[in-house]
């Protein structure tokens, strides 16, 4: 450890972006560049307990009350602390890491990435729910703990990467770059039995499950444009989207002048952990470089509301305001789960989610975060009761 050492705790480092962003730690110089101090997991605890000790964690961390034992034992005699449940994710999150990487996938991850950033801590974003619920009230919350918030997001850090603070007045709008997904091509029609298994298979990018099959819906681009609004302080019709099926372009920025920015590069999600982690530096990352002449062609296409109304939804949630993200979110994901129990059909996600939007669409907005988790729990129990 030197004194350019910084540390960092993974809150949810077992999934798709912490074992990246764990990858990407060990290239930056391992524990020279990088203390690690808190690791956190659900049930997959044998992974957990390898990268606790791989990496030199002080505190490794179960979501899952009932793995605390088997994770103790997993970790006796190697002095790293061990704790479980919410309080434990919340430990994790206190523990004083100078960074805290939010990669818990869904509203699970809101409360402890908000303490995180309430005491002050860099928070490299992953966990795009804490932004598409809590919205504003998180901003500040980052601002009042006085760390930054760097978005790992590929296309939001794409943003992050061409919108020259200087040049912010001038910012126009902004356009996300959507795969598609794999049913871009498909009908309503074709759309209506599809499984689980052809809905998580991404044509570009490998990620966890759940939101591969929300980029199949569409929703993924959804909560990303909700998610572009606060982190960017844009109006929604300031907020674009665009069908790219070869997800080169990770997402532009438009200018007054006429001009658009882009960043380029290949979907590999550890280039834009690796500039979080860095920012402002550019680090060497072992992504693999762009080939233009063997890319040939980059195709565009407009996004479809009528076969997918995730992105309609996110619109009406944008510009009714207030607590319609945390409804959005929490009803879909509901729905979401369903869909993966084999409960609900594919379809049937953006109807219950369109549903639950209509039956809470005269919620005041949030005063505090209370209000945000009252709004969350409202919805889901509406999402419930749909599905029976
Ligand atoms: P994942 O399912 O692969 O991993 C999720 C992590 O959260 C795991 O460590 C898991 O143990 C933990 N977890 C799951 N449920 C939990 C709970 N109830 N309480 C506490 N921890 C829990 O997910 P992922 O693909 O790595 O995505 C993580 C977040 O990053 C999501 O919000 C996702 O939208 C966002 N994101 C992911 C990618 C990607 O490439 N995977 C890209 C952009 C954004
Ligand atoms: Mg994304």
């Amino acid at each position: 450890m030197t004194a350019s050492t910084r540390s960092i705790s993974i809150l949810g480092s077992t999934g798709s972006i912490g074992t990246n962003t764990l990858d990407v730690l060990t290239h930056l110089g391992g524990r020279e560049t990088f203390e690690v101090v808190a690791l956190t997991g659900a049930s997959n605890i044998a992974l957990l307990a390898e990268q606790a000790i791989a990496h030199g964690a002080r505190l490794a961390v179960t979501a899952d009350e009932s793995q605390y034992v088997a994770l103790r034992d997993l970790l006796s005699g190697t002095g790293i602390e061990v704790a479980a449940g919410q309080s434990g994710l919340m430990e994790a999150a206190n523990a004083g890491a100078d960074m805290v990487m939010a990669a818990i996938v869904g509203t699970a991850g809101l409360a402890p990435t908000l303490a995180a950033a309430r005491r002050g801590a860099d928070i490299a974003l992953a966990n795009k729910e804490c932004l598409v619920s809590a919205g504003d009230l998180f901003v500040a919350a980052v601002r009042q703990g006085g760390g930054r918030l760097l978005p790992v997001d590929s296309e939001h850090n794409a943003i992050f990467q061409v919108l020259e603070e200087s040049q912010r007045h001038a910012v126009e709008r902004v356009i996300l770059t959507a795969s598609g997904g794999p049913f871009r091509t498909f009908t309503r029609e074709q759309m209506a039995n599809v499984t689980v298994e052809t809905a998580r298979a991404h044509p570009n990018w490998s990620m966890g499950l759940k939101i591969s099959i929300d980029s199949a819906s569409m929703f993924n681009k959804a909560l990303e444009m909700i998610e572009a609004k606060h982190l960017f302080g844009l109006a929604p019709e300031q907020v674009e989207v665009i069908v790219h099926p070869q997800s080169i372009i990770h997402s532009m920025v438009g200018y007054s002048d006429g001009s658009v920015l882009a960043q380029l590069g290949s979907p590999d999600m550890r280039h834009a952990i690796g500039y979080a982690l860095e920012f402002p530096r550019r680090a060497k990352l072992p992504v693999e470089r762009l080939d233009f002449a063997r890319l040939a062609r980059l195709d565009f296409e407009a996004p479809d509301e009528a076969r997918f109304p995730a992105l309609r939804l996110a619109r009406l949630a944008m510009t009714r305001g207030g607590v319609q993200g945390a409804v959005l979110n929490g009803a879909k994901e509901v729905a979401l789960d369903a869909f993966i129990a084999g409960d609900t059909g594919f379809l049937s996600m953006a109807q219950i989610t369109e549903a639950v939007m209509e039956e809470l669409a005269h919620l005041p907005p949030a005063a505090s975060m209370d209000d945000v988790f009252a709004a969350d729990l409202e919805a889901r129990q509406r999402a419930k009761a749909r599905l029976g």
